[in-house]
Formats: C-alpha cells, sequence, structure tokens
C-alpha cells in the first residue's frame, strides 16, 4: 500500500510513524512534512489548502490510501475531489466539514438531533442587534465567530463590556477576518473536558480511546490559549459509566443525525465535550484528529492503523480491528521562547537522540525543519514528546525524562500534563 499523508505538524508525524508500522506499508508521501517526519516519508512541498493543487499531486502519485490531517483541506472539499475519482481517502465530505467549518452549522445540527450542548442565546450579523441580546443575558457568555478564525474565533466573556468589545471587533471591525462575519452565542457550560474521537466510514464506527488536552500555556490552566500544550490517555479517564452515557446520548444521536440529513462522512470526528453536572455535553465538533491528542492516541495503538483506515476509506469499518495498550499515554509539547505570541525560529535542537533512548518515549516533530546535519526549530509548538506506559505516572516519568534531554534555545513546556484537572465527574450521573 502507498500512502499519502496531508499536514506537517505533530499530528501527521504520529500518523506517518504508525502508518510506517503497518504490514501493508510500502511507501509513505507527506505533504508538505516536516524535519522529522522527513526521516520517515518522503515530503513533498504543496499548499495544503489547495485542493486542485493536491489532486494533481494525487494524479501523480497514484495512492492507495490518502489521510488528511489539517481543517482546511477537509473544508475545501479534499474528501469529494478524491473520491469523485476513486482513489480512497480518510476525509468527511465538504458538507460534512461544515460540523468544524461553521459552528452556526454544528449548533443548528445538535439543536435540530436534540444532541446534548450548550444553550444558544442566537446568531447574529450586526453588531448592535447582538448587543440588544447582551441586556437579557448571565454572565459568563460564549460567543463564537462561526467560521475558522484561526483559534480566536472563541471568547469567554466575564462581562457586557469585554463582550461588545468582541462583537464590535468580529462584526464591525472585520478584525477576525471572514469567519468572524456571523458571530453565535451561548451558555458557558462548566466541568472537566475530554475529547472523543472516533473514526467511521459514514455507517459503522469505532471510537478512539478518550483523552484530555491542555490549551492554556502555563502550569495551571494560565496564560493565553495555544494550539495545544499537550494531552494524556489514560484507561481511568473515562470510566465505563460515563463512556457508555456519551456513546448513547452524544454519539449515536451524532451518526443518526447526520445520516438522517444525507451528510456522508467518511473519516475522524473530533467531538469536545464538557462533563457537566447534568453529564456530557457537545462544546464543538471537529472533522479531523486533534493535535496534540493524537499523539497520544497512536502511541496506545495496538493495531494495524494502515488497515483499519483502508477499510473506514473503502466503507467497511471493523471496530473489531481497533486494539489499545492498556495503561496511558502523554505528549508533553515543547514550544519556541514566545510563543503563542511572536518567537524566533532557527534554534538547533540537541538531544534528539537521547530523549528516544527513554523506553516507551517517541519525539514528534511539528515546528521543525532539517538544515544540513542539524535539525532547528521553524515554528511555534516545535516538538510532541509522547510516552506510553502500564500507567499514568510511569508515562509522565518518561516523557518528561525524554524531555529532561532536549534543549534548545528558548524552549518552554508545561510541567504539569496530566496533573492540572480535576477528577472527571460521574458525566453519566
Ligand atoms: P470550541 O472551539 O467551540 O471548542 O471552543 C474552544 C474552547 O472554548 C473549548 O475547548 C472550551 O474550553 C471553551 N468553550 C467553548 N464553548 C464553551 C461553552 N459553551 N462553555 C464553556 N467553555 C466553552
Amino acid at each position: 500500500m502507498k500512502v499519502l499523508v496531508i499536514g506537517g505538524g505533530g499530528r501527521e508525524h504520529a500518523l506517518v510513524w504508525r502508518l510506517g508500522q503497518s504490514r501493508g506499508v510500502e511507501k509513505i508521501w507527506c505533504v508538505p512534512g516536516n524535519g522529522g517526519i522527513a526521516a520517515e516519508a518522503e515530503c513533498l512541498a504543496a499548499d495544503v489548502g489547495d485542493v486542485r493543487a493536491l489532486t494533481a499531486l494525487g494524479e501523480r502519485l497514484g495512492p492507495d490510501l490518502t489521510v488528511v490531517g489539517p481543517e482546511l483541506p477537509l473544508v475545501n472539499g479534499i474528501g469529494d475531489a478524491f473520491r469523485r475519482r476513486g482513489w480512497p481517502i480518510v476525509a468527511p465530505s465538504e458538507q460534512a466539514a461544515r460540523l468544524e467549518g461553521s459552528k452556526i452549522f454544528a449548533k443548528e445540527f445538535l439543536l435540530r438531533h436534540e444532541i446534548p450542548t450548550a444553550g444558544m442565546i442566537g446568531t447574529f450579523e450586526s453588531a448592535s442587534k447582538a448587543c440588544d441580546a447582551l441586556r437579557a443575558a448571565t454572565w459568563p457568555l460564549v460567543i463564537k465567530a462561526d467560521g475558522l478564525c484561526a483559534g480566536k474565533g472563541v471568547f469567554l466573556a466575564p462581562d457586557a463590556a469585554s463582550a461588545k468589545d468582541f462583537i464590535e471587533r468580529a462584526l464591525d471591525k472585520n478584525e477576525l477576518g471572514p469567519g468572524g462575519q456571523r458571530i453565535l452565542l451561548e451558555e458557558t457550560l462548566e466541568g472537566d473536558e475530554l475529547s472523543f474521537i472516533l473514526v467511521t466510514d459514514g455507517e459503522r464506527y469505532a471510537p478512539l480511546v478518550p483523552t484530555r488536552d491542555h490549551k492554556r500555556v502555563f502550569d495551571g490552566n494560565l496564560g493565553p490559549n495555544t494550539g495545544g500544550m499537550g494531552a494524556y490517555s489514560s484507561d481511568e479517564l473515562l470510566p465505563p459509566k460515563p463512556r457508555a452515557k456519551i456513546l448513547e446520548s452524544i454519539v449515536e444521536p451524532t451518526m443518526l443525525g447526520l445520516a438522517a440529513d444525507g451528510i456522508p462522512y467518511q473519516g475522524f470526528l473530533y467531538i469536545g465535550l464538557m462533563l457537566t453536572r447534568s453529564g456530557p455535553k457537545v462544546l464543538e465538533f471537529n472533522c479531523r484528529l486533534g493535535d496534540p491528542e493524537t499523539q497520544a492516541i497512536v502511541a496506545r495503538m495496538d493495531f494495524d492503523l494502515a488497515e483499519v483506515l483502508a477499510d473506514a476509506a473503502a466503507g467497511k469499518l471493523d471496530a473489531a480491528k481497533l486494539r489499545w495498550k492498556p495503561g496511558a499515554s502523554v505528549c508533553i509539547v515543547l514550544a519556541s521562547g514566545g510563543y503563542p505570541g511572536k518567537f524566533e525560529t532557527g534554534k538547533k535542537i540537541e538531544g534528539l537522540a537521547n530523549a528516544e533512548k527513554i523506553r516507551g518515549a517517541k519525539v514528534f516533530h511539528a515546528g521543525t525543519k532539517r538544515d544540513r546535519d542539524s535539525i532547528v526549530t521553524s515554528g511555534g509548538r516545535v516538538l510532541g514528546v509522547t510516552a506510553a506506559a502500564a500507567s499514568l505516572e510511569s508515562a509522565l516519568a518518561a516523557g518528561y525524562e525524554a524531555v529532561g534531554k532536549i534543549h534548545f534555545e528558548g524552549m518552554h513546556y508545561r510541567k504539569d500534563i496530566a496533573r492540572h484537572v480535576n477528577r472527571v465527574h460521574a458525566a453519566g450521573d
């Protein structure tokens, strides 16, 4: 099997690494890849948002399977373009990707199918009408830009003044770009968050192990939001009872809703959940795997990933094939100095080989590139140091021991991955 992976971050490195262990895989290309992926796959340059360019590449390479990491090619319709040509691909349709591409589309879907989610106050295109609606609001309140806004589209407003400011910046001053020209106001949910990701062939689905990510830059969940500073997965993260509740009250009605609405969905569906006192509720859908959740998930896989994904692309997914290593995994993101604000690149990374000597550890590259014989930083999130072990304690010990071997100027990371969380509420109660 020849496999094409689209994307160039830590998530794609993790996919490439696991796909490379599949028995039937003889070749992997990655577009555009990065400094770490280059050691495990042939990296090719292309704009991942440009579906025509990716189709031309597909024509030239003739992959037996294509796996898509980031949302942009999905929202731009790569799934439809490849399937129309009969090329197997793990990617939801353009229509299905609207579950991620439009928060309003997703909220209407959730409400239509009575899937538990934060109550909606309204959707608005006019700042004055949105501000009028604030009078009846209770605080804090969540404001979401409808479209993709590079992670800046969600605001937890503590009071009316800050809400008004965000609304005006989005709708009047157009500061969030085209994704911010419509907004959604919704109630704030309280609880612990959980990422519940599944793979589906359009009819059948198979859940992946649950994960939790850490979005804030500093320990104790302080500082600004990032793309994700780490993630973990463990058997204890989601006990059987709340897991059953999630399947019954969220996953099943979502799958039935997609079918009832005639939305074909072949690929990964990421369900961001808040485990509230009154049960699990949907915060968001993503039409792809999360990053860094993927790194933690891939570390626990004990099955042939290429085979399962080829089955999903062919519409014959067999959930029984997904087997998981018991225990836990962690991913600790090492970031450039200054990230998520301004940062410098081109810093030489040392200690990578020593880090991978730690039992159970694997270093996934995100923002790196090769510079002659060295690997240097090329982005904000640089590496995802990942470890799997029989318990969360030993996965954390291996992960942080591996982190201790790595150095680059300005490097920073969270020291409390899997620590700064409350225990899961009994979400099913
Ligand atoms: P989203 O992109 O919709 O998942 O929002 C990003 C983050 O904002 C989530 O991971 C939550 O931490 C937070 N968030 C979004 N919606 C809500 C909500 N209704 N209540 C509380 N927090 C929320």
